[in-house]
């Protein structure tokens, strides 16, 4: 009897198994086009999904069955060409042969002596760079751009709480205060509940008619604010808002911070990527004075999930933040222990995955000026999209879209507000059942809109031309359920 392994019994099996799996996924990658972008699961495949606990194993060959067929037909349609629902990522091929190689070295990546260590903080420092950041600047990959940018947040805490909170905790301070706009990202009031500010420390500025941050109401909060005995830190500006894909004033927020002395932390989720194409650099400009930053790599850059990277400009304050270490820890000055827990002492996990693998093979294999073509190619898509919604009368935008985020709706039949809120809401959940696109929605000034977030590199303009062909005969449909 030999003794049990995890590893197959027979490799040259598992050889063949792997290498089917491959092929099977590059099938089913390759034909997107033709399938639906979502099919609901129907109830035998979730009955089939609900077994007891598997205490005796069935296989790998079955169980990969299982997968073909319950699995991967029902799962959201992220990769394919019509999906742009709230904002996700397509995932690119490579990357994905990333991963695989990732997992297989299984390398613990809190640091340590080894150049999978030196992979993750080269890509950092590339990024650092095509962000405008400075030499001395630091960073660390993360799931997603919401704990990528409660990292920034946490370091904006630490510096600027003016006590050791590190020590003390928040008990002893006046209450602190964090600035946002309305059209922030949910992610910032789990920030401030996380790290035990409260909701109540989170002031959302109004916002003009283009969706920034209105940057005289900011600073009339900071100083009254300021007057009753709360200490302002931080003001959040956002590059690409998820509702619109509005930039703030970036230079205009950094000027104001550098004034009031205050963190400026920039959420850039897709936003950020604006830096790398020379056509749309400005809409970010004044983002390269940020303390910190975080941004995703599964929108923009098409990585797959999860993806992210928190950027802070004096690596000293993000280490600050978070370095400790326990005796089981003590780093040796050779061996594989040498350098120490380099990542875990600029983050909250200690075991980590070599996400940045998967980043630096598609930066070395892809090459920066492919990716801010695909972001100048994903911005000039929803411009057509916007052009096309302006030839019909039954089409209107809903907000203005300077971006790759565009919100229009159906108004054919005209009627209440309520009505033309019920007929939309049908209407997108008519065109997402029927595979053809899966654009998602929002509530803009009242206004139930279908909103395209086009970070997709696998989009062709004709799918834009599809997504509207099907929105008109879908709406005309429901418009007639619901009478005016
Ligand atoms: C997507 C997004 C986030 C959150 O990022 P996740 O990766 O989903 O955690 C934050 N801010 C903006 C502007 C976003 O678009």
């Amino acid at each position: 009897m030999s003794e049990l392994t995890l590893d197959p019994q027979n490799w040259e099996d598992f050889r063949a198994l792997a290498h089917r799996m491959i092929d099977d996924m590059i099938s089913h990658l390759s034909t997107l086009d033709s399938q639906p972008v979502w099919t609901v699961a129907p109830e035998q495949v979730r009955a089939a999904l609900d077994k007891p606990v598997p205490y005796v194993g069935q296989g790998m060959e079955k169980t990969y069955r299982d997968f073909q067929q319950y699995v991967l037909p029902y799962s959201l349609g992220t990769p394919h060409p019509r999906f742009w629902g709230w904002v996700q990522g397509s995932g690119a091929p490579f990357a994905m042969l990333a991963d695989m190689l990732a997992s297989g070295m299984n390398t613990h990546m809190g640091g340590f002596n080894q150049t999978p260590a030196v992979v993750e903080r080269q890509v950092v420092a590339w990024l650092a760079e095509l962000m405008g950041l400075p030499h001395g600047s630091g960073g660390v990959f993360e799931s997603g751009g919401t704990m990528a940018n409660i990292l920034g947040l946490a370091v904006a805490r630490h510096v600027k709480a003016g006590y050791d909170v590190r020590e003390s905790g928040l008990r002893f301070g006046p209450d602190l205060a964090v600035y946002c706009s309305t059209e922030t990202h949910s992610w910032a009031q789990r920030g401030v509940e996380l790290l035990g500010m409260g909701n109540r420390s989170l002031r959302r500025i109004a916002v003009n008619r283009e969706f920034q941050m209105d940057v005289k109401a900011l600073e009339a909060a900071i100083v009254s604010d300021r007057a009753v005995g709360m200490r302002p830190i931080a003001v959040i500006g956002t590059a690409g808002t998820v509702n619109t894909g509005a930039c703030d004033d970036l230079a205009a927020l950094a000027d104001l911070c550098e004034r009031h002395a205050l963190w400026f932390h920039v959420d850039g989720a897709f936003g950020a990527l604006l830096a790398v194409s020379a056509k749309h650099r400005h809409l970010v400009k004044g983002m390269e004075c940020a303390d910190s930053m975080a941004f995703d790599l599964h929108k923009w850059m098409s990585m797959p999930f999860e993806c992210a990277v928190t950027l802070v400009r004096d690596d000293r304050e993000l280490l600050n933040t978070f370095a400790l270490a326990g005796d089981y820890l003590r780093q040796a000055s050779r061996g594989p222990s040498a350098g120490g827990l380099y990542f875990s002492h600029r983050g909250v996990d200690l075991t980590r995955g070599f996400k940045a693998l998967k980043a630096w093979m598609s930066l070395k294999a892809y090459g920066v000026m492919a990716f801010a073509a695909l972001v100048e190619q994903n911005i000039d898509q929803v411009q057509h999209l916007v052009r096309v919604v302006a030839e019909y009368p039954e089409l209107e935008m809903v907000a203005p879209a300077p971006l790759n985020v565009a919100c229009f709706r159906y108004v054919g039949g005209g009627g209440s507000a309520a009505r033309l809120n019920q007929l939309n809401e049908e209407l997108l959940v008519r065109l997402q059942e029927s595979g053809e696109a899966t654009p998602s929605n929002t509530v803009i000034n009242g206004k139930y809109s279908i909103r395209v977030a086009n970070v997709n590199h696998r989009s062709k303009l004709a799918d834009f031309d599809r997504l509207v062909t099907a929105v008109l005969k879908i709406g005309r449909e429901v418009s007639r359920a619901f009478p005016a």
